[in-house]
Order: structure tokens, then sequence, then C-alpha cells
């Protein structure tokens, strides 16, 4: 049976110190492959550059994305650049902390850009 296509968009927005992704609808296993490939656009056109990850728009997030996540932060560091999710949602939030990543990961309650 063939499910519906997955609700999700990625808005990549680029200035000279960050860029910025911007994921609303479904961020999940089967969307993580479309989220990967942007970032890797991104990384590949303009390295060395800081990341964030805007969740705000976000209303699914599932374990495939918070390993998206951390493989991403990861990569970052090793670049000696950072990565910092937006996560102004208060399930956003809980997600994160129940799952022990806001030990690891850099997350700001607050976004800037997309209120
Ligand atoms: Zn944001």
């Amino acid at each position: 049976m063939n499910r519906p296509r997955p609700t999700f968009a990625i808005a990549t927005s680029i200035n000279n110190v960050v860029a910025s992704f911007q994921v609303s609808g479904e961020f999940d296993a089967r969307t993580v492959p479309q989220f990967e490939a942007e970032v890797l656009k991104c990384t590949e056109s303009t390295p060395d550059i800081d990341l964030a990850v805007c969740l705000s728009a976000a209303d699914i997030i599932d374990s495939s994305a918070l390993g998206a996540l951390v493989r991403l932060d990861t990569g970052q560091r090793k670049a000696n650049q950072s990565l910092t999710l937006h996560a102004p949602r208060p399930f956003q939030v809980d997600l994160l902390e129940i799952t022990g990543l806001t030990q690891i990961l850099t997350v700001s309650s607050t976004c800037e850009h997309c209120r």
C-alpha cells in the first residue's frame, strides 16, 4: 500500500557566517535523506561555515532525524564549526531533553529568523 508522500520542506538561507536550514512538516526516516542531501550540497559549496537547523516548523521529529542531527554535529565539530538547533516548541525541547541530546547538541529555545 502506498503511503501518502510526507509533508516536508527545507528552506535554506546562507549568509557569510551561518547557513540555516529551516525544516517543516515531517522530519523522519523518509525525509532525512532529503535533509542530508540539502545540507551536503551547502557544505560542499560553502565549507567552513556554521550551521543552524530550525525545527520550529517541524511537526514530527523521529529517531532518524535526531540521528542525522547528531551526525551533522559530529561532522561540524571535526571541522571546528558549530551546529545550533533552534527548537522553540515545547515538544521539541522535551524530545531533546528526554533523549539526552541537550547534553550533546547546542540547542537554542529561541529562533531569530522564524518566529
Ligand atoms: Zn531558527
